[in-house]
């Protein structure tokens, strides 16, 4: 099983790494013909209008929505669920348009532009898992068929819609790698299917 990291801009070599220490393969995906040898594709943190410009430059766009519409797993972490999203609140920056979620990008303010803390994650098990949040966005809200995965001060910071996951936080960046075995198993449910 090949998972592939969307190699445009942000925190891909930190999704690469987890994946590898969860024991698969990874490809960087820059081109669509990549998009052929892979099961499943993580879109990293970063700056979401940066990624959504250059997956357009790079013919990226559609041929991951081609693939999303056929059941490949997806997961996007901070920027990367900006990108997943139907409704980015205020803004008229393009997106995937895959998730019905509605985000509301840096959300937690200047004071706390970045923070750690302990969250509980039920569908990971009891030992809550050390979130990192980095300008990060929030779901402010959720059609009825996405599954709400864990929050934090009551807001919505990690769901599930089907075979899309996404996270406002990185958990890349720690040493965790539950979530990253989580969207593997998404991934080879898929592939079962
Ligand atoms: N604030 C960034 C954005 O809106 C996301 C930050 C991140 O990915 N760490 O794209």
């Amino acid at each position: 099983m090949k998972i592939g990291v969307l190699a445009l801009q942000g925190a891909f070599r930190e999704h690469r790494n987890m994946v590898e220490a969860c024991g698969h393969e990874v490809i960087e995906v820059r081109k669509p013909v990549e998009l052929d040898q892979i099961q499943g594709l993580i879109i990293p943190g970063g700056e979401s209008t940066t990624i959504t410009k250059l997956m357009r430059e790079f013919q990226l766009e559609q041929a991951i929505v081609s693939r999303a519409e056929v059941g490949m797993p997806i997961y996007g972490t901070c920027a990367g669920l900006i990108v997943l999203a139907k409704d980015i609140i205020g803004s008229s920056q393009p997106s995937l348009n895959l998730m019905d979620i509605s985000v509301q990008r840096n959300a937690f303010g200047r004071q706390i532009d970045s923070f750690e803390c302990e969250l509980a994650i039920p569908v990971l098990g009891y030992k809550p898992f050390a979130a990192v949040f980095i300008r990060a966005p929030l779901i402010e809200r959720v059609a009825p068929n996405v599954g709400i995965l864990a929050q934090y001060d009551s807001k919505i910071v990690f769901a599930r819609q089907g075979n899309f996951l996404a996270s406002s936080f990185h958990p890349e960046l720690t040493n965790d790698k539950r979530i990253h075995q989580y969207f593997i198993q998404m991934v080879e449910e898929a592939i079962n299917k």
